[in-house]
């Protein structure tokens, strides 16, 4: 059935200029004459949308256009036929019909494009009755054929130059973002072995336009030498299909001769069917800038690790989290000798370290990193570690801490070894408090001691202690008889019996040429008489050997109690001085007590 709705909204304003082109024109002329009729016209009709293509003869207002739009269904061979429209029951009450009654017949054949869709129709009007023959009907197929094709390639067309024009934005997008990014383009023929670059690539290296050569054996030259190998190898690869793309960083020659630095990308864009490859498009970046920071960069962190690596001792990072793990983020080579261990072990967790550290000294080791973290103070430590090759060492370490924004603590310090230095304080200690002749302790290291046992006695309720003067005897005259060695050899020998009669608590010590104190923790009068007399018998027993001859060496010894109620310990010395004395003036090799 018609239905006059169909008609689209262009058609209204449809003016007979705008129809130009010349071979719907030229068709449609085509048919009126032929066909005889008042009109033959060519419609266009797009996703429902309908447009007038040509139009030769009288076109009785938009009437045509609207009844050439909508219409009856097609019959099988595609043509449609009205012989006489006031006769057809289809049409004969059509408005249009009514309006115009000048329009009799009409006939139709749709253009059917290659994919079997309708493309418009061409339409015949007369205002006579009539009908179309077999060859008629035929002929108009032939033209709505010819119609079809003009239409389908105006569209393939019009496909064709919406694809170039969006290639174009793309590519004047493209050339906006190489241009700006001082990227240079290659394209490469590999089967004529030539290659072309933008003038982009070309200004990239300092290069006119028609400086640069298009073979391919002349980009070789330009790589530098060292970097050729790398290069060529890495485009093998690809041409082998054995990476996604080639991409690669080089040195290329300038047109001056200087290097720059490029980063050269690109990929095989078309292989054969053996997949040899034929073309190869790629891009060209000036890196030089980045890789002249990223040298400099690496030179920093070579001379870091240098000067970290060359100090004695181990320079490191430390990072303790807030949950609690501790691991050096940092470690110099010189973790080897500190702890025999590698960066690399101590890198995640520094479990390894803690077994090191000597367990007497690990208590502390932990408090005072504690103490630095919490208090953020320096961390400063002496301590000994066990290890596996150099056995008991100390070392000292000093490093300052600062709080991260996630709530770590970060250590930046050093860690020595200071065995050596320890050992040479502990000698010093020796010899600031041993008597080097006997190994006894001397003056001072005896007054220090008696002093902390007179502390001891105080606190203690009920304590005491016995302090011994002892000096030996006629010393003058052994020394003016046998000689001063022989003198000193009486002094250690004396030395030694008294060394030989103490307990852990006691102390003897030299404090003045031939003079010797005691000190015998918690002992009274009769323990100490009794150290007294074995120490006379001792050196009774074992006179001094002097070649054949035997030296008898005897000692006088006073004897004193030291009490929590003597003001100091010079109370006490007076006193055993005094007995001391008294030993003396008795007859010497004697024992008395005050
Ligand atoms: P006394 O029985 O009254 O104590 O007589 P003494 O000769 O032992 O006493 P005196 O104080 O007259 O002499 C002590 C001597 O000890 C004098 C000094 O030459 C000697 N003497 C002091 N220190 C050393 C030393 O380190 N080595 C040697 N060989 N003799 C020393
Ligand atoms: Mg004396
Ligand atoms: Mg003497």
């Amino acid at each position: 059935m018609l239905t006059p709705d169909d008609a689209s909204p262009p058609l209204a304003s449809w003016r007979p200029q705008d129809v130009v082109d010349a071979r719907f024109a030229a068709l449609a002329r085509l048919a009126r004459r032929h066909f005889g009729v008042t009109t033959a016209l060519i419609m266009r009709i797009d996703d429902g949308r309908s447009s007038l293509l040509a139009c030769a003869g009288e076109t009785f207002g938009a009437a045509l256009l609207d009844l050439s739009s909508c219409g009856p269904t097609f019959a099988d061979e595609g043509i449609a036929v009205v012989a006489d429209a006031r006769a057809d029951e289809r049409l004969r009450d059509h408005p249009l019909v009514i309006d115009n009654p000048c329009l009799r017949f009409y006939a139709r054949g749709p253009l059917i494009a290659s994919s079997g869709s309708t493309l418009g129709t061409f339409c015949l009007f007369d205002d006579k009755p009539g009908e179309l023959d077999d060859e008629q009907r035929e002929f108009l197929r032939d033209l709505a054929r010819l119609a079809a094709m003009a239409v389908e390639s105006d569209s393939a067309a019009a496909r064709l130059q919406e694809e170039a024009d969006a290639l174009r934005a793309s590519e004047g997008r493209m050339a906006l973002a190489i241009a700006g990014s001082a990227t240079g383009i290659w394209d490469r023929n590999l089967q004529t072995q030539e290659i072309h670059y933008s003038a982009g690539w070309k200004s990239i290296l300092g290069y006119a336009d028609d400086q640069v050569s298009n073979r391919i054996e002349d980009s070789y030259q330009r790589i530098h030498p060292d970097d050729l190998a790398y290069v060529l190898a890495s485009m093998q690869a690809h041409f082998d299909c054995k990476t996604a793309s080639y991409d690669v960083e080089h040195r290329i020659r300038c047109q001056d001769g200087s290097y720059k630095w490029i980063s050269s990308r690109g990929k095989v864009v078309s292989r054969d069917s053996a997949g040899k490859p034929l073309r190869m498009i790629g891009t060209t970046t000036d890196i030089s800038t980045m890789h002249a920071m990223s040298e400099r960069l690496q030179q920093s962190v070579d001379l870091i690790t240098s000067l970290t690596d060359e100090v004695p001792g181990l320079v490191f990072q430390y990072r303790r989290l807030p949950q609690g793990e501790s691991f050096f983020s940092y470690a110099s080579a010189g973790i080897w000798d500190i702890y025999e261990v590698s960066p690399e072990q101590v890198a995640s967790s520094e479990a390894a370290i803690d077994a090191i550290i000597h367990p007497d000294d690990r208590a502390a080791y932990r408090a005072s990193l504690d103490t630095s973290a919490a208090s953020l103070t320096p961390w400063d430590l002496e301590y000994r570690v066990q290890l596996p090759r150099q056995g008991l060492r100390w070392r000292q370490g000093a490093a300052r801490p600062r709080r991260l924004e996630d709530g770590s603590t970060l250590w930046h310090g050093f860690i020595t070894d200071v065995t050596d230095r320890k050992r040479i304080e502990a000698e010093l200690q020796e010899f600031a408090t041993i008597d080097f002749l006997t190994q006894l302790p001397n003056r001072r290291h005896f007054m220090t001691h008696i002093e902390a046992e007179l502390a001891r006695i105080r606190r203690s309720a009920g304590g005491c202690a016995a302090v011994l003067m002892c000096d030996m005897d006629h010393f003058k005259a052994i020394n003016d008889q046998w000689g001063h060695a022989l003198g000193d050899l009486a002094l250690k020998h004396v030395a030694s019996i008294l060394r030989g009669q103490l307990r852990k608590t006691d102390m003897a010590g030299r404090v003045g040429g031939e003079e010797f104190a005691v000190v015998l923790s918690g002992a009274g009068i009769p323990e100490a008489i009794a150290f007294a007399r074995r120490v006379q018998q001792r050196l009774a027993a074992t006179p001094l050997p002097e070649g054949e001859q035997r030296i008898a060496l005897t000692i006088s010894i006073g004897i004193a109690i030291m009490t929590a109620s003597d003001a100091s310990v010079d109370t006490a010395l007076s006193r055993s001085d005094k007995a001391l004395y008294r030993a003396k003036e008795s007859g010497r090799n004697r024992i008395e007590c005050l």
